[in-house]
């Protein structure tokens, strides 16, 4: 599981303190129990339909539990009769609460921007995850550095960042850098400085201004 998650987070550009779901919803893998329960589905087709497989008679019809497995493969069958792995995971989706997953409508689909640059993917996943290395998030690694943005307001969160600052907003807001538009991807991630791996000292933005 923790390799699972360890790959999506490689992929997705993320940072640690990122909730779990999003992995596979951003890396367009899905979620662990998921896949399991597709290679069972796998395995009990197989041995449904190959009749000269020792174990194909032995599961045919049986029912009931024994004290050597408690969960026997044929107790599964039921459950795995009308299996849509890609229904499943999209009511998964539907059903998952953490901030800003209404940006995914479909997860079998590859979430807009997979095929842009490491950098913009990356920083790109940071802001729909509300999860990036903004001044609030860098002051909970070290309480040394200031959590205030530059345009005064005291905690300089990614929420921040794209709606509400004076210096970075982004008029479309984080639908349309979700949808990865000209504007979003062409103009603000080129000239927001927090687009910057090294917002803090970068300050590409601030000359521009000046
Ligand atoms: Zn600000």
């Amino acid at each position: 599981m923790a390799l699972a998650y360890s790959t999506a987070e490689l992929i997705t550009g993320t940072i640690k303190s990122t909730p779990t779901p999003w992995f596979s919803l951003l890396a367009n893998i899905e979620p662990p129990a998921l896949r399991r329960k597709k290679a069972l589905a796998r395995k009990i087709e197989r041995i449904q339909n190959d009749e000269e497989l020792p174990i194909h008679n032995k599961i045919r019809g049986r029912t009931g539990s024994r004290l050597i497995s408690r969960k026997p493969l044929w107790l599964k069958l039921n459950a795995l009769h009308d299996f849509q792995p890609e229904s499943d995971w999209r009511d998964a989706s539907n059903d998952t609460q953490v901030t800003n997953s209404h940006l995914v409508n479909d997860p079998n689909i590859k979430p807009s921007g997979h095929d842009l640059d490491r950098r913009t993917w990356t920083q790109l996943n940071r802001i729909r995850t509300n999860h990036g290395r903004c001044n609030y998030t860098l002051n909970k690694w070290n309480p040394a550095i200031d959590p205030m943005s530059d345009c005064g307001e005291p905690n300089q969160t990614i929420y921040h960042i794209v709606n509400d600052c004076v210096i970075r907003k982004f008029e479309g807001g984080i639908e349309e850098l979700n949808d990865v538009t000209d504007e979003a991807v062409e103009t603000w991630t080129f000239s927001c400085d927090y687009m910057c791996d090294h917002a803090n000292e970068c300050g590409a933005l601030k000359e521009k201004i000046k």
